[in-house]
């Protein structure tokens, strides 16, 4: 064969070879091996196809190309894929980042402070601990073990607010951090559990169990003792003690007028030595039932959520991250400079 039979029959191939390929719309996706075809979807035809494909403005070069060459393909943007490879070295870079010093970058540059974790707890239920107080809700109020799981998800979980990221759980020395006042408080990852739990029966569960009590009290309900019952069996579980355990504290509750009901106002000392005492061998009871095995539920639950909230305050916090370094480029040397 010499030169000219080689490129007849490469023609051929190629010429075969295309007329199997059908002519392609690069803005809807069409396809069509007639060539009138694409043209009355490229000329012709009034209304415009949808941008399936590509967002794509259909100029006469590129009609003219698909007729062409059945195919058009936008050239790439050079400046489109730079800027998608230094999101993702940023990316790279924040994820690397420890991140309490990504927070006190973050804060510093807001000029924000963190909300301690305690007071943030505090401000979360007040106007339920005062409702509690004052029998100010509407219906009873009746928590079982999910409500207070998630009680456990709210206090974990710092939303996307820069402020209220007090918690940073480390998954390489399972220990968690906890913002206390300008300072971070680091403990194992048991007694943190301990420590979230305790925090919710301060500043909210046990004023659910005086109120629990004194609906009891004033009269029978089975629904609030089941409730009860629930909630005992929870902080037994990390054998923390009921309110009506420290007695002369709680005395004042079950006998004070202008916080009480009015039924429970004029009880003796001996009444309300009664009631704590009742509810204090109630809480006993439950307790001794409780295994080891709802023990170590109750806190693999508790650090499970804290984990799984973990990793979402930290995608927002690397968020944050993301649109400050995005724009500011001080805020990126102080924090090459930090490393
Ligand atoms: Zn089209």
């Amino acid at each position: 064969m010499n030169e000219n039979e080689i490129k007849y029959i490469k023609d051929i191939y190629s010429k075969s070879k295309m007329k199997s390929e059908p002519y392609c719309c690069p803005r809807c996706g069409y396809q069509t091996i007639q060539k009138q075809n694409m043209r009355y979807h490229l000329k012709i035809m009034k209304r415009i196809c949808p941008t399936a494909i590509r967002d794509l403005v259909l100029t006469d070069e590129i009609k003219e190309t698909v007729l062409r060459e059945r195919l058009y393909h936008p050239p790439v943007n050079p400046s489109i894929t730079q800027t998608i490879n230094n999101i993702h070295m940023m990316n790279n870079f924040i994820a690397s980042m420890d991140p309490i010093s990504k927070l006190k970058h973050i804060t510093e540059h807001h000029n924000i402070e963190l909300v301690d974790f305690e007071t943030r707890v505090e401000k979360l239920y007040k106007r339920d601990v005062h409702r509690f107080i004052t029998d100010g809700f509407r219906r009873d109020v009746v928590y079982n073990k999910e409500h207070f799981m998630d009680m456990v998800s709210d206090i974990t979980s710092s939303g996307s607010e820069i402020s209220d990221m007090n918690i940073v759980y480390d998954s390489n020395t399972d220990h968690v951090h906890f913002a206390v006042g300008e300072e971070w408080e680091l403990r194992r990852s048991q007694p943190a559990i301990l420590f979230l739990v305790e925090t919710l029966v301060l500043y909210n569960l046990s004023f659910y169990e005086i109120y629990l009590i004194r609906k009891l009290v004033s009269g029978r309900c089975v629904q609030l003792e089941e409730c009860l019952t629930m909630y005992y069996h929870f902080i037994g579980c990390f054998n923390i003690q009921p309110y009506v355990f420290e007695k002369n504290d709680s005395m004042v509750l079950f006998n004070e007028s202008d916080i009480g009901y009015s039924d429970t106002s004029d009880k003796s000392d001996i009444e309300a030595h009664r009631i704590v005492d009742k509810y204090n061998s109630m809480y006993l009871r439950i307790r001794n039932t409780l295994t080891d095995a709802d023990r170590r539920s109750a806190s693999k639950e508790v650090i499970d959520i804290l984990k799984s909230n973990h990793k979402l305050n930290i995608s927002q916090l690397n968020k944050h991250i993301l649109e400050v370094l995005r724009v500011d480029e001080g805020f990126k040397t102080r924090m090459i400079s930090n490393l």
